[in-house]
């Protein structure tokens, strides 16, 4: 994604300090997604770089995650896998709980949503210390898809949460803050 376009979406990204708790700089992408060529920058640069992969699946994660990951699905012609808070998918699940940023959560996912033959794109709108998306990746491989991708769209450098990932697991986001 060219420079100028990042920085565009960027500018459009509202930080609300001390949100859902003190001490945390909560990035809100609500307003980067309500501009119509902010959605449209991020939506394209999205599918190209996950066109060519061969992605059956997206997973999205509740709830930011459900935004861009319907998006991705339908643009890239995978289908959609939401990941959700206990309780709420219908049918037989595998769940985990993880720590977060701010407290603790636990994930479900119904257990019949990938199978071996998946190539998998896993996302959320961002990643902060990634407890939510290794415990997400936990869940999806013992699914044990073909190959699994993780993306996100903005990324808290200084958290390291990339760190939580194994090597042979893709990574990306569009772009990201510092020093917050
Ligand atoms: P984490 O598991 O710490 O990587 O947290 C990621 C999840 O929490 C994502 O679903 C984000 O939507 C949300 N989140 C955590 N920290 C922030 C933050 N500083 N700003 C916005 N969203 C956040």
């Amino acid at each position: 994604m060219e420079k100028e376009k990042i920085e565009f979406v960027k500018s459009k990204v509202r930080n609300i300090p001390d949100f859902p708790v003190k001490g945390i700089q909560f990035k809100d992408l609500t307003t980067a997604f309500k501009d119509s060529e902010s959605l449209r920058i991020m939506c394209d640069a999205l599918i190209e770089l996950y066109k060519d992969k061969g992605i059956t699946k997206v997973v999205g994660i509740e709830a930011r995650g459900f935004i861009f990951g319907s998006i991705l699905a339908a643009g890239l012609g995978a289908g959609f896998v939401p990941l959700r808070k206990p309780g709420k998918l219908p049918a037989k699940t595998i769940q985990k709980t993880y720590t977060k940023e701010y407290g603790e959560d636990t994930i479900e996912i119904h257990e019949d949503s990938i199978n071996e033959n998946d190539v998998v794109l896993m996302h959320d709108d961002l990643l902060a210390t990634g407890g939510t998306m290794a415990a997400a990746l936990d869940l999806v491989k013992t699914m044990n898809p073909k190959k699994v991708y993780i993306n996100f769209i903005c990324e808290l450098v200084d958290l390291k949460g990339r760190s939580l990932f194994p090597a042979d697991v893709e990574v990306t986001s569009l772009f990201d803050f510092e020093g917050e």
